[in-house]
């Protein structure tokens, strides 16, 4: 098994070491958790500052010259950089829920012989939500399907799901459980041979793994910015439409920021072309500018090396899990093999929830909790060392043999 010499071996030996500098880091506190909030990059808390005393206690209205553009902007940094886009296919808008509702209600207007969306049971409850909210309001059928829990959705269990009134197929690339990593290209294959356009909520994938929309031929995509691309707690969401179908499909919300002519004041609603037409109200400026330095961080660190550094931070995760605590109850709940997760791991345990309130308030490590039981172990390569997911595994080995997290209570709090 690692010992604590090897973890500091390997930081040693690491090309991205220098990247956790770039972010606040105090104390001994083991942060496992920045696939829900990621780390505050230093350079942020500066580019803020100058933004709130400079572009809005100084410039005022006029700065709003410059922040037009910024949704589009940050949107094509995140769209070349990081997801595989083209020039004009991502924008920032709204929340990933909201955008994932534009974007699959615009995509079912579009096509008046198809109404049923296919999600799979263990997607993200946020967007399950969005789906069945739709069937109530635009008489959509939302088709679940099983899948394996660990591996998540399958090219095979699509097929059995698609006829001729599936409009529209929506998976997470990354679960948010599992961390299982759904092949793009091949679902996207099987949803175009049935005539379906697919929606990929890449929430829990972007700044993590290597996302290739436009080669994997993806039609639609949302996600999310505050998770591995550190913008902060609600920055605004991303969104994706391939070009070629911007123009044939119409927002359900039709705002001023969506408008052809958003300043002429006209009386009626023509839609912009391109990706701005997905834009509805005035964006929350403060918060979109927070992303863009965790964008420029990951670009530089690279998806490639990211995902070497992710693969062994995880693969650490398992072996200790298999060698130190499979004896005290707990067991891997995420892909073995490396080239099918993300950045992730799900460790199960029947007492989940007692031994992540027992490591927040005894150990000072802050995992996830989700349910039913699954401790959730985020390790973000760009700043998560190797000692940090030792020491997240040794006390939560402590925390199994001491046993004191069976005196907590079991109720679940506000905030899990
Ligand atoms: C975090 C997450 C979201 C977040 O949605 P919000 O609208 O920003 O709250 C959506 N989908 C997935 C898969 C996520 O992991």
């Amino acid at each position: 098994m690692t010992s604590r010499q090897e973890a500091e071996q390997l930081d040693k030996q690491d090309s991205l070491a220098a990247f956790r500098d770039r972010f606040q880091v105090t104390g001994q506190r083991v942060y496992v958790d920045g696939n829900s909030l990621g780390r505050l990059p230093t350079e942020t808390a500066h580019s803020l500052q100058r933004l709130i005393t400079e572009g809005w206690g100084e410039g005022l209205v006029t700065s709003w010259d410059t922040w037009i553009d910024a949704p589009t902007r940050i949107g094509d940094l995140i769209g070349s950089q990081l997801v595989g886009a083209s020039e004009g296919e991502v924008v920032i808008s709204d929340s990933t829920s909201v955008n994932l509702f534009k974007l699959a209600a615009g995509a079912l207007a579009a096509d008046a012989k198809r109404n049923v969306i296919v999600s799979d049971r263990g997607n993200f409850p946020s967007d399950l939500y969005v789906f069945q909210g739709l069937a109530a309001s635009m008489g959509a059928e939302l088709r679940l399907i099983d899948c394996d829990p660990v591996d998540g959705p399958q090219p095979e269990d699509l097929q059995h799901a698609l006829d001729d009134r599936v409009a529209l197929v929506s998976f997470s690339h990354v679960n948010y459980r599992s961390g299982a990593i759904a092949d793009m290209e091949s679902i996207t294959r099987v949803a175009h041979k049935g005539g379906a356009l697919t929606l990929w909520d890449l929430s829990h994938s972007v700044g993590a793994v290597d996302v290739r929309l436009n080669e994997c031929e993806a039609d639609l995509a949302v996600g999310c910015t505050y998770k591995y691309l550190s913008g902060g707690p609600g920055a605004p969401a991303f969104l994706y439409v391939r070009r070629d179908l911007q123009d044939s499909i119409v927002p359900p919300i039709w705002g001023w920021f969506g408008q052809g002519s958003q300043f002429a004041f006209d009386e009626a609603y023509l839609p912009a072309d391109g990706i701005r037409r997905f834009l509805v109200g005035t964006p929350p400026i403060i918060s979109l500018y927070a992303i863009e330095t965790g964008v420029r961080l990951i670009a530089e660190a690279g998806i490639e090396a990211l995902r070497e550094k992710s693969t062994l931070l995880t693969s650490m995760v398992i072996e200790m899990c298999d060698e130190a605590l499979a004896q005290l109850g707990c067991s891997v709940g995420s892909p073995r093999d490396p080239e099918q997760r993300g950045s992730h791991i799900a460790i199960k345990h029947p007492d989940a929830y007692r031994i992540c309130r027992a490591l927040i308030a005894d150990k000072d490590v802050i995992p996830d909790f989700r349910e039913p039981n699954i401790v959730r172990y985020g390790v973000p390569p760009i700043y998560t060392t190797f000692v940090e997911t030792w020491e997240a595994m040794e006390r939560l080995r402590d925390v199994l043999e001491e046993g004191s997290y069976r005196s907590l209570e079991d109720t679940r709090a506000r905030v899990t």
